[in-house]
Formats: C-alpha cells, structure tokens, sequence
C-alpha cells in the first residue's frame, strides 16, 4: 500500500503538549523540530515512524483482504 505522504498529522511535542503539523513526507526528510512554544528539539526518528506507519498499514490491507475473503467464502 502507498501511504500518500503529504497527509498533515497534528503532533504534539512531549516536553509542553504544543501542537503542530507534520507532513509525513518532511518528516521522512527532517528527522528534528524545534518547539515553537519552550524552543526545545525534538528527535522525531522521521523515517523509522514511516517505515512502521508503512507496515501497519500492510497489516491493515492483509487483515482487510482476509475479512472480505471470509466475507465471500459464507
Ligand atoms: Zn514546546
């Protein structure tokens, strides 16, 4: 499955709870930000979070498959 990587997540950095958006595909470029609010950095391990994002989303497709074929053997 392809993840359209221009999707927008809100994320909230851990040290103030300040909200901001990501696109998955600057994250896969930029793996630190900078807090805009207490101006700290974060590590954000950009291109592990898609890689994992990728796979459970392969789970998904299986599980999603699997169902529809058990759907269509009753
Ligand atoms: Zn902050």
């Amino acid at each position: 499955m392809i993840i359209n990587k221009n999707v927008e997540l809100d994320f909230p950095f851990p040290e103030c709870g300040h909200k901001r958006k990501f696109k998955l595909k600057d994250l896969e470029k930029n793996p630190s930000y900078i807090c805009e609010s207490c101006k700290k950095i974060i590590n954000v391990e950009g291109r592990k979070f898609v890689k994992n994002l990728e796979n459970t989303m392969n789970n998904a497709e299986n599980v999603l498959k699997n169902t529809i074929k058990n759907l269509n053997r009753k």
